[in-house]
């Protein structure tokens, strides 16, 4: 046994032989030599581990054509920029693991003729002087949602740490046991809290937390009544949760600030289209809230940022903390959050115009119109490898907002035949561009909602390769 491992290490070729090979030469042309090395050495690490596990140690693995083209295929990935875009046939609208929202035309032109310039980021052009990076989109947030005083950071885990650091450190913060969320694994209430200085008082219990609960909490030590946006769950059953006004009028009534993490946050009541209801920017102001903070590319539809909006007092002290420069937000993104904030002066442009409103509000006849032409586009194909069928099913807002709420699609569904649905789903998701699907059931599923109509032939093309692939791998 350890002989036969021996003479096969034995027969792996050597790196400059490799090296010197004319295809690999060929396919080597333009890329710099330490690329084409890792290459090279990772393959025939890869195959010297397999050999010594003896995981599938068979001849095949030292033939030297194999090699070669194992190694072309790396340099083409090594090639590739990391960071890549992909199909999203996922049907969740705010995907986190894809980037969540996806940019309106209009701001990535804007990106586009701005990026690439000078600009007066931090310069007053009227005074001549330094001016503050904040005031771009101070003035248009206060437009549209009402509010005394505006201020922007990185994102909205910045957001809610800059407002807590600022205003509790060192001071009580009552929150309610059925708020103490996790998002995305590493925003955790709990532990931003402890990261402030704040010291997190709960109150009530997982399903019910009361007024007197909060009221009972708070003492000369208390600087802020904080809720809590339960975005990524629901509790149902026998639960209260303090409406945000009656939580404002005790805050008042005690002179301690209240504040929303509202977590989406968004300046259109989904409701009027049809869809489920969540509490816009504008209503929790109006409730009484000192302060609000919210993502910027959650159900907003911009870039990655933080809002933080409310109380000029408050807000400026926020902007006066030192903790602001580490969290500050860049420049490209106050670029694309002006011009996305810009189109929400016409809501009905907003609607039409911001990718992931118009994804959500997309009706049900327009998405089965769309998959009826996606079936058509990939056009006749033998069943050998899968079948394709339309079905109903739903979609979802994702990003932590309307958690619940299931948005009627007419999926396309592919039915594999001889490999298994996770196989289906890891050769579309090896494509390039990759296509990001759900399997369920031994089905992969493409939901048209999310998919682009210019990706639409993309993705055609591929069901029919797939379709003619004679061995799935
Ligand atoms: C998403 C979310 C956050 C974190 O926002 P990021 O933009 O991901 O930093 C914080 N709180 C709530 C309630 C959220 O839903």
């Amino acid at each position: 046994m350890i002989d036969d491992k021996q003479s096969m290490l034995r027969m792996i070729p050597k790196v400059d032989r490799l090296m010197m090979e004319p295809e690999l030469e060929k396919a080597s042309r333009g890329r710099s030599r330490q690329l084409i090395q890792k290459a090279v050495n990772q393959v025939l690490d890869e195959i010297r581990e397999k050999i010594l596990s003896n995981k599938m140690a068979d001849v095949s693995l030292v033939n030297l054509h194999a090699i070669i083209a194992k190694v072309i295929d790396k340099i083409d990935r090594f090639s590739r920029p990391s960071l890549q875009g992909l199909i999203n046939a996922t049907g969740v609208v705010v995907h986190t693991n894809l980037g969540r929202s996806i940019l309106a035309k209009k701001v990535l032109k804007n990106l586009v003729n701005l990026a690439g310039g000078y600009s007066n980021l931090e310069y007053d052009l009227k005074l001549g002087k330094r001016g503050s990076r904040y005031v771009h989109v101070e003035e248009i947030l206060k437009e549209l949602t009402f509010a005394e005083a505006a201020m922007v950071v990185n994102n909205n885990a910045a957001a809610v740490l800059l407002s807590l650091d600022t205003i509790a450190s060192g001071k009580e913060v009552v929150v309610s046991r059925g708020q103490l969320v996790e998002i995305g694994g590493s925003f955790r209430i709990p532990e931003v809290m402890r990261k402030s200085g704040a010291k997190m008082v709960e109150v009530g219990t997982t399903n019910k937390t009361h007024l007197r609960d909060y009221e009972e909490a708070i003492n000369e030590s208390t600087a802020l009544l904080l809720k809590v946006h339960t975005s990524n769950y629901q509790i149902i059953g026998f639960t209260k949760e303090v409406p945000l006004s009656e939580l404002a009028a005790l805050g008042q009534k005690h002179g301690i600030p209240v504040m929303e993490d509202l977590g989406s946050g968004c300046f259109i009541d989904f409701s009027e289209y049809g869809l489920g209801r969540e509490p816009t920017v504008q209503e929790v102001l109006a409730a009484g809230a000192d302060l609000v903070t919210f993502s910027g590319d959650k159900l907003l539809g911009g870039p990655q940022a933080g809002i933080i909006l409310g109380r000029k007092d408050l807000v400026e002290s926020i902007r006066k903390n030192h903790l602001t420069r580490a969290l500050r937000i860049d420049k490209m993104t106050l670029l694309a959050l002006e011009e996305t904030l810009r189109l929400y002066r016409d809501r009905h442009r907003a609607m039409k115009e911001i990718p992931t409103l118009r994804m959500i509000a997309c009706p049900y006849n327009t998405l089965a119109a769309r998959a009826e032409r996606l079936i058509k586009m990939v056009g006749k194909i033998s069943d050998e490898n899968f079948s394709m069928v339309l079905t109903e099913g739903y979609s979802r807002v994702g990003g932590g907002a309307l958690p619940a709420l299931e948005l009627p699609s007419r999926i396309l569904c592919l039915v594999p035949s001889r490999m298994s649905a996770s196989q289906m789903e890891i050769l579309l998701r090896k494509n390039n561009p990759p296509i990001i699907a759900r399997v369920e059931k031994d089905r992969v599923l493409l939901d048209v909602r999310t998919i682009r109509v210019s990706e639409m032939k993309t993705v055609a093309d591929t069901l029919a390769r797939l379709s003619r692939l004679s061995s799935p791998d």
